[in-house]
């Protein structure tokens, strides 16, 4: 078990980050300390030498004042009691005898210096170097310089105070390392976890939703974050799921609903020609009417797949450049005599030319859907007019009627597919004419507006962008 969820948290986003982080940070602490390890050294043993080289010049003043016998007696006090195992003096002739030194018994192994005269013969400049004594614990830094013509005086400390204080620090060191990898792991486990809550919380909704509950939404928190954006994303994305699922089982519902009395028709007509109880012209009269309502379903069936293919955005444009007023005059040209049927008027206002660019066909359809609607919904004796007023930018093609209007609750529901206001019931159609308007519409950039009052008639509006220069 133990196990098992260790080797899950392995692949866990939490761990990866604290190992990452962890990781990171322990590497770039321990560059840090090494470098102000090595600064400090450097510091130590400037402040060493400078000691040194104050010491020599010091030595120099005491030759100058006092001869040899004031420098052997400041030798002395200076590594008098404990100081002689910290410090030696010894001066030399620069033809390599020497003339004094203090006691040397604590510095076994120092060797003699050599060619003194070739070393300072050019310079006055003192020689420091780092010596390592066989039986001394501590390195020792030892300086050579002239203090007077022909004598150099070597003074030698040793380095056991710089190194303890160095080994200390890095001691030190050491241990804050080791507490920032210990603390630092589960400190960072923590911070991951905490900035991962969020997306867990995501995760969670998304499978609860994955088992079927589509009203679930992902608690947005006010920190403004990136994970709040992305749950507010999520929480956006689900509300359009769910709007489109309800979309697609009201469309499914209705056209089901709608198919249902056709195929009754189209059935109980082939019922009745099977029992050939009527004449041969009934009969063929049946035939015609059921090849009348397949036609229609058929109809519907294409609509509806053409709506899916606008709105989906898979319709492919046959877009080419022509003249808008042209198109319209066609379509009521096409509706005039239905319209002279029904004593309804069709007036024009129309400019005389109007360039769009565009799918000719679909905005065809378009255009005899809302002419057809105008028409259709107009009681006789009314009148239905087409304007067209170029914008610049837009172009506004309206249609307006004088016939039974539209609710205001039903003008947000007529563009949704087979939505049919009750009061038209009794006119022929499917609900699908102004949802494939719409769709046709949009895809060319463009929307339908409606402006109605009941009893007293409507106006649809086309916008539609005006065509760029090619
Ligand atoms: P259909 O006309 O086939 O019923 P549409 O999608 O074209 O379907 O229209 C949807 C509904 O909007 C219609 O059933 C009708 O109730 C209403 N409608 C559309 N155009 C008009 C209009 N010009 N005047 C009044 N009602 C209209």
């Amino acid at each position: 078990m133990c196990l098992r969820t260790l080797r899950s948290l392995r692949h866990t986003l939490a761990l990866r980050l604290t190992l990452w982080y962890g990781g990171i940070f322990a590497v770039s602490s321990t560059l840090a300390f090494a470098l102000a390890f090595l600064l400090i050294a450097e510091v130590v043993r400037e402040h060493t030498d400078e000691d040194l080289r104050e010491d020599l010049q010091e030595y120099a003043a005491f030759m100058r004042l006092g001869g040899l016998d004031r420098v052997r007696t400041e030798m002395s006090v200076d590594a008098e009691g404990g100081e002689g195992h910290q410090v030696f003096f010894r001066l030399w002739r620069t033809d390599g005898r020497q003339l004094v030194a203090t006691d040397l018994s604590a510095w076994a192994g120092l060797s003699e210096p050599k060619d003194l005269s070739a070393r300072f013969a050019d310079s006055d400049e003192p020689i420091l170097e780092t010596l390592a004594l066989p039986w001394r614990e501590h390195k020792v830094r030892v300086i050579h310089g002239p203090i007077a013509p022909g004598m150099v005086l070597q003074i030698g400390e040793s380095l056991e105070d710089d190194e303890e204080f160095m080994a200390a620090l890095f001691q030190g060191f050491l241990i804050v390392l080791a507490a920032i990898v210990a603390f630092g792991g589960p400190i960072g486990w923590f911070m991951a976890r905490r900035a991962l809550r969020g997306v867990q919380a995501i995760t969670r909704t998304a499978t609860e939703i994955a088992h079927g509950n589509l009203d679930r939404r992902v608690e947005v928190r006010a920190q403004g974050d990136e994970l709040d954006a992305l749950a507010r994303t999520f929480n956006l994305m689900l509300d359009r799921i769910h709007a489109l699922i309800i979309g697609m089982r009201e469309m499914t519902d209705n056209l089901a609903h709608d198919l249902r009395s056709p195929l009754g028709r189209i059935r109980a007509a082939a019922e009745m020609i099977l029992t050939d109880n009527g004449s041969k012209a009934e009969a063929e009269a049946m035939v015609a009417t059921t090849a009348e309502e397949c036609d229609r379903l058929l109809e519907m069936i294409n609509t509806t797949l053409d709506i899916a293919e606008a709105e989906s955005g898979a319709a492919l444009l046959k877009l080419v450049e022509f003249d808008l007023v042209e198109l319209v005059g066609d379509a009521v040209e096409l509706f005039q005599p239905l319209a002279e049927d029904k004593q309804v008027t069709i007036a024009v206002d129309l400019p005389d030319a109007c360039r769009i660019r565009g799918d000719r066909q679909r905005l065809q359809r378009v255009v005899a859907n809302l002419l057809d609607n105008a028409v259709k919904y107009t009681p006789v004796g009314g009148r239905v007019t087409i304007e067209l007023d170029d914008q610049g930018e837009w172009l506004k093609l309206s249609i307006q009627d004088t016939g039974v209007g539209i609710s205001p609750a039903e003008t947000a529901r007529i563009f949704e597919r087979f939505y049919r206001c009750d009061r038209s019931r009794s006119e022929l159609g499917n609900g699908l004419g102004l949802s494939l308007a719409l769709a046709f519409v949009r895809i060319h950039g463009g929307d339908i507006a409606v402006d109605s009052v009941p009893e007293q008639g409507s106006t649809f509006t086309i916008l539609l962008p005006r065509p760029r220069p090619a």
